[in-house]
């Protein structure tokens, strides 16, 4: 069976201690968890800091974000291989809010991904419809399109190296998750894709976190679902707490 995969995106939230303060927390609560796979992805000025606190702990660091050129005249941009340096294993990649803030497209997801396999990074792929997509009906079309082009020109074992979150736009931080139904129809509906392009072996295998309005209170029914490998939590990752809940659940669930 796939082992869950809890991952805390940070978003824009944290100074340097504030940032230092719940890695130290969280690596004393959870640092030793083993029966699923636990992600901190803190902006890019607290990953180093934060990778250090959480390094001989089970706790593994990721970034929000990575471009595509390795190196270079590109102000304000971050890198695979500096992403690297400073212990990073995973990479969120096409998050709603870079699309839609940031110009994200399928095609730029793409290449960041690309970025990313080829220094080793895991990419979590992040796909999701809005509320208008949804209630215009084109949810399977607009998520479809996105895994599609996203994994464009992937081999079968690149794909295998990814993990796909899918995230209702709708959903993200908004207080109102996907019920654990609408969550594993979609989560079904990649994998049946997944399945198609790249064969049934991959798809079993592969790993579909869900993510949008991911607290205590809902982690353990929607988690409980074999189809959900896990979840992309944001709002709930900012306190203790409320994201060792979270992994607990995500713990006592993992089919590990
Ligand atoms: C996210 O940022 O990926 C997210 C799911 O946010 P939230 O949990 O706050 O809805």
């Amino acid at each position: 069976m796939r082992r869950k995969l809890i991952a805390g995106n940070w978003k824009m939230n944290k100074t340097l201690p504030e940032a230092v303060e719940l890695a130290g927390e969280l690596k004393k609560q959870v640092g030793n968890v083993n029966n699923v796979d636990v992600v901190l992805c803190p902006p890019f000025p607290m990953l180093f800091s934060v990778g250090e606190i959480i390094k001989d702990s089970n706790i593994k660091l990721g970034a929000q974000n990575l471009f595509w050129e390795e190196q270079g005249a590109f102000t304000g941009e971050v890198a695979a291989p500096m992403l690297t340096s400073v212990g990073c294993q995973f990479v969120i990649v096409g998050h709603s809010e870079r699309r839609k803030y940031f110009g994200e497209t399928n095609q730029t997801v793409n290449r960041r991904i690309k970025a990313a396999l080829k220094f080793g990074l895991t990419p979590i792929l992040c796909v999701g419809e809005t509320l208008e997509q949804r209630e215009a009906g084109s949810m399977e079309t607009v998520v479809t399109t996105q895994v599609k082009e996203g994994l464009a020109d992937f081999s079968a074992d690149e794909v295998a190296k990814m993990v796909i979150a899918y995230e209702p736009v709708w959903a993200i931080g908004t207080g109102r998750n996907a019920t654990p139904e609408q969550a594993v129809e979609v989560h079904s509906l990649i994998r049946e894709l997944l399945k198609s392009q790249y064969g049934a072996d991959l798809a079993n295998k592969f790993r579909i976190q869900y993510g949008g309005s991911v607290t205590p209170q809902n982690a353990n029914e929607l988690l409980q679902e074999e189809e959900i490998d896990g979840a992309l939590v944001g709002g709930a990752s900012l306190k203790a707490d409320s994201f060792v809940a979270i992994i607990k659940a995500g713990e006592l669930l993992s089919h590990a």
